[in-house]
Parts: C-alpha cells; structure tokens; sequence
C-alpha cells in the first residue's frame, strides 16, 4: 500500500500543500500501524487508506481525509491524541477525536449506563462538525465491505448496527450511495431469508420490465427532442433490495402492483426550468397516474434532495416512474450533504458539467474570495441541522424534533397517547415546565398520570411539531364537544318535566 495508489484513486487535484499534508498523515498512520495486521491478513494500513479513497470520491477535503488516514490511531495504537494535535493541529484532532467517540457508540447493549451518554454525545459532535460523521460513514463502508474476514456472529453483530444507525445517518445526510450500499450489503446478512425473497422478485419484475423500458427510454428521448426540451441523458435506475423490501413489505403487504419505481427512468436536464418543461412535454404525451406527482425541486426532502417525480402509463399501460433532475441535483443526491451545502451557499446553479468536482472548486474560489477557515466550518453545519434538535428518552431512543420544540412536542412523539397522559417532565433528571423548550441532546422523561389530564388552550402555544399540535387540537375539539353535550343536558333538566325534549 503506498501513497502514490491514495493520490491516484481519488479524482481530484490536489494543492501541493494539501498533498504534503496528506502524506504526512500517510506516513504518520503507517509507521504507527506498522506490524498490525486486518483479519484479512492484510496489513493494517490498507483500512485507513481505502476508507479516504471512499470518502475522497464523495468529498475531497483534505483535513477530512487526514482525520481517516489518523482515525484508528488512538484506539488501536499508542500514539495519543496529544501527539496527533501536536503533528496536525487541532481541527484535525478533533475530529480524530470524534470519530474515535462514535466508534464507542454500541447500539445493541442498550441496557448499559454509558449508552445515552455515548450517544449523546455522538449527536452532539455529529452537529458541531458533520466532517466528523463522514469520516465516521468511511471507516464503516470500508468495514462492511470487508465483513467476510469476520466470525459469522460478529458480521451479524456489525451489520445490525449499521442497518440500524449508520445507513439512516447516510440517508439523513442525503449521501445516497452510501446508504444504499451499506443498506443492502447488511440486509443480506441480518436477515438473508428476507433478502433472498425481496431480490427474486425483483430480478423477476425487472426481466418482465426491461423490455418496455428500453422502449420508454427510446421513446421518452424523441418526446424530449421533438418539444425541444434541452436535457442530457436519460438512464435507468432500479430499486435497491432494502427499500424494495421496506416498502413492499411494511407499506403494501406484499403487493407488488402498488410499486411504480422498480424502474424509473431518470432525465438529467441542464436547468432547473428544463426540468419543469420536460414535465410538461411528457405529460402532454403520456397519461400521468393521478397522485404521483411529487415537486421536490420547490419543496426539498428534509436531507435536501431535489427532484420532480412523475409516474405515467407508457403504450403498453404500464406504469412507470421518472425522475427529473439537474445535473447538480443529481450531485447533490449522491454526495448529499458534501454537494447539498455548496449549492445552498453559492445560490446560483453551474451550468459547468465538464468536471465533476467543479463544486470543490468553487468553494475554493470562494474561501480565496475572503472566506475564513471558521466561515468554511460554518457553512458545514447544514441548515438540517442548524433547525433540528435530537432529544433522547430515558432508554435512549433518539427522537429529531425541530429547533424550539417543547416537552409536549417531545411526549406526543414518544408515543400517541403519552402527551394526554402528561402530568410534568423532568429534563437531565431536573424538573421542569412542560412547555420548557429542548436543547440539543438532552434526556428527557415525561411523567405521567393513570387518568387523562385536563388539555388547556395554552398547550397549542407551546407545541412546535404539526403532530402534536393536532393531538391536541382534536383533544379539545373532543372535549368541547363533550362540554356542549353536558351544557345542553343540564339546561334541559332546569326546565319543567313536560318542556323537555324527549
Ligand atoms: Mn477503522
């Protein structure tokens, strides 16, 4: 393994001071491991320089990849984390440091007192700097695709883990290609029954479907250039086992004519305004399916993928879906976060489609244009972060409510029923108000009564989420209705016996 097969197998140019940096840390990491040996049999520094090869294809900055190269120092070595910070300073230091406290994050053995505090403090250092969490994805992608080394009940054992916590932490920074990976790699080993059934039929539905979508494909391009609509490429892309199974499985009870997205065809336009106008054209050419049509382009999904989503019947009658994008929203839905903030921040769309890092290059423009490192740092604290909060329950759970949510937010999300349920609430083991408002990480217990409590108006000021505030307003409505019930019923026995309504 020598640095010259790091610098080669990541697609970017590096400034030369950035390639001194990294090979330092190359070096650094290599003497330290030295002798260390992977179940593989391979030597120890192979795991550390694959894991920046994956995060470098995706996001090519040099301190993250720095932080990988260093990543399993402090656990694995003697090296400390003082002597890393005195060598490379202290950014990259903590997130080494980081990467380190998240490794420590075991999801399984719940029952262990440190797990909330672990936890916590996994959501915390994710929302200081999210580098820490790409770092922390690398070091697992490479980890799964090596499990084959491991003792069948610790691949079990891993695989667990990441389908539980590190492939929706992929999702929810919108870095689709790793999520999907991860997601189904794992899947076939937590539950290989279920995978082996999901991917038969997939490959079933496909080879029944592949005939009419190259058709589509072929036909769609001739709609798109007779309306002269300016677009790039049309391609295919099927659905991935695991979402395939969660949706078809949990969602419609097996029924596989619900799903339209098995295939989609995808169109990547060259603006946002094409990708409108391409709709429209296909629309006047094919029947749309009635409910299927999604604009995420003016309304991004909360891990900020754009898209417009459409299903339409092609001749034959079959359903299928397409998607239209930009080539930056197409960026942007690999990469997730690593694309998702640069596009936010320069406000505008490149029309540059030459070189695939261009976005890279343009936050460099923009550093060098008078931006700071802290401003740089700044920007990496995307707003998804910046307007949600991740509270926990006692036991752990972690719940993502939005900035400025209450207790009672907290309790209708705990459970549908908890919040009427709710005398008062105890946040990190302190009471409080129940319309206290949380703060990042903290625990809280909501404690509550064996009867229904009274829901006052008030209630509706303090709760932030639409579902609590709709619990409670369907209370009141219950309850007034209850109210007007009794009123009418007095009121009727205040009159004499022979005016009563029957
Ligand atoms: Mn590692």
């Amino acid at each position: 393994m020598t640095f010259d097969h790091l610098l080669k197998s990541i697609p970017h140019k590096f400034k030369p001071e950035e390639v001194q940096l990294l090979e330092r840390a190359f070096e650094f990491s290599r003497r330290a491991h030295a002798g260390q040996k992977r179940k593989s049999g391979e030597d120890y520094i192979v795991h550390p320089v694959e894991a920046a090869i994956i995060l470098g294809k995706i996001f090519p900055d040099s301190a993250s990849l720095a932080a990988v190269l260093l990543h399993d120092l402090t656990e694995d070595t003697k090296v400390t984390i003082e002597e890393i910070e005195k060598s490379f300073g202290k950014t990259i230091a903590s997130m080494v440091d980081g990467v380190s406290k998240l490794g420590k994050v075991r999801l399984r053995n719940s029952k262990e007192p440190q797990y909330v505090e672990t936890l916590r403090k996994m959501f915390i250092a994710t929302s200081q700097d999210v580098r820490v969490m790409m770092v922390k994805l690398a070091d697992r992608l490479h980890n799964v695709r090596t499990l084959e080394f491991l003792p069948e009940d610790k691949q079990k054992k891993i695989a667990a883990e990441t389908l539980e916590m590190y492939a929706p932490i992929a999702g929810r920074l919108g870095i689709n290609k790793w999520k999907d990976e991860l997601e189904d790699t794992c899947f076939a080993i937590v539950d290989p029954e279920n995978f082996n059934k999901t991917k038969q039929l997939l490959d079933e539905e496909l080879s029944k479907k592949e005939k009419n979508m190259k058709q589509l494909e072929k036909d769609l391009i001739h709609v798109l250039r007779t309306e002269g609509v300016k677009f790039q490429i049309v391609t295919g892309r099927t659905k991935r086992v695991y979402s395939l199974y969660k949706k078809l499985f949990k969602k419609y009870h097996g029924d596989l004519s619900k799903i339209y997205d098995i295939i989609a065809l995808r169109v990547i336009c060259k603006s946002t305004a094409d990708c409108y106008a391409a709709l429209g054209a296909i629309h006047q050419h094919y029947q749309p399916v009635p409910g299927r049509i999604k604009d995420y382009i003016a309304m991004p999904k909360p891990n900020g993928y754009q898209s417009l989503h459409t299903t339409v019947f092609d001749r034959n009658g079959s359903g299928f879906e397409i998607q239209l994008r930009t080539d930056l929203m197409h960026e942007a839905a690999e990469r997730g976060v690593a694309a998702h903030w640069f596009y936010s921040e320069s406000g505008k769309q490149s029309t540059n489609t030459k070189g695939k890092l261009d976005w890279i290059h343009e936050l460099r423009s923009w550093q060098e244009e008078g931006g700071t490192e802290d401003d740089f740092l700044e920007s990496l604290k995307v707003d998804f972060f910046k307007d949600r909060i991740f509270v926990l329950t006692p036991k752990g759970d972690v719940k993502d409510l939005p900035t400025g949510a209450t207790c009672i937010d907290f309790a209708f999300a705990v459970h549908t029923d908890l919040g009427y349920y709710m005398m008062g609430a105890k946040i990190n083991g302190k009471m409080s108000k129940i319309s206290q408002e949380l703060e990042q990480g903290d625990v809280v217990e909501i404690l509550k009564t064996k009867q229904p409590v009274t829901i006052s108006r008030d209630w509706l000021k303090s709760a932030k989420t639409n579902n609590a505030r709709s619990r409670i307003r369907q209370y009141l409505k219950e309850h007034d209705k209850g109210i007007m019930a009794r009123v009418k019923e007095l009121r009727d026995f205040s009159l004499p016996t022979f005016m009563r309504k029957k």
